[in-house]
């Protein structure tokens, strides 16, 4: 395993900061409006560790099992986790342990068993949840229709020991990103009207968060960008 970079990494970590705070002053929004969650999947733990060095205080995982092994290799770190990728009911105990926050929450079978996982947790309302919208056709890609919105939205916010933050999206490939996110402002509109604390809006990526920006993300999820060229998984 080769060491990390930990220059380059602080240099294009410090280049999309720049470039975040110039795209959320262009739109007329505070510099730390928007909360940069770094995506680490397929990187080590020392990416992680050389991360909060530099000041980074969210990760982002897709897969549980990694997920939960770099989360033991960085024990103690005080870095919040969020689960980005489509997860199964079964492992929503295990999620639990780690994850401060859910933002591929799409069915309502995920909704019961995280809020049922959550019974032992000393206090309620502990994990952010954030409900994903697919803004394709594809069931495949995860993420709940349009016409689902508003029963889950119900749902998350009955929840008792989940915390619903807001709505969550992946712009699809060979579109505009600006109208995906478009779309993905009026969900966040829609979910309002049943959630109104639920106004997080969970978009961007390496290649498009300056237009998740512009049309009001909260929440970025930026992995290669910053992490560089991600290895070959396994
Ligand atoms: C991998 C991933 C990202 C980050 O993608 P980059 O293009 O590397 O910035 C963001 N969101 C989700 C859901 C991902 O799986």
């Amino acid at each position: 395993m080769s060491a990390v970079d930990e220059v380059a990494l602080a240099a294009r970590l410090s280049s999309v900061r720049e470039k975040i705070a110039a795209a959320l002053t262009s739109n007329g929004r505070a510099v730390d409006d928007a909360t940069l969650i770094v995506v680490t999947k397929f990187h080590s733990a020392d990416v992680v560790r050389a991360l909060v060095a530099c000041g980074v205080h969210d990760v982002g995982e897709n897969k549980h099992q990694e997920a939960t092994a770099k989360y033991d290799e960085c024990a103690g770190l005080g870095v919040n986790w969020h689960f980005i990728g489509q997860l199964q009911s079964n492992k929503a105990v295990a999620v639990r342990r780690y994850a401060h926050a859910v933002h591929s929450v799409d069915r309502a079978s995920l909704v019961t068993a995280l809020d049922r996982a959550g019974d032992n947790a000393p206090e309620t309302k502990t994990l952010e949840c954030f409900l994903q919208i697919n803004l394709t056709d594809d069931p495949a890609r995860g993420g709940a229709s349009w016409a689902d919105i508003p029963a889950m939205s119900e749902m998350l916010l009955q929840a008792r020991t989940l915390t619903f933050a807001g709505v969550m999206a992946v712009a699809p490939l060979g579109v505009d990103p600006r109208e995906a996110f478009e779309q993905v402002a009026r969900a966040s509109e829609l979910v309002r009207t049943i959630a109104p604390q639920a106004h997080a809006i969970s978009a961007g990526m390496s290649h498009d968060f300056e237009a998740a920006i512009e049309a009001g993300a909260t929440h970025l999820r930026i992995g290669s960008q910053i992490t560089g060229k991600r290895p070959a998984p396994g």
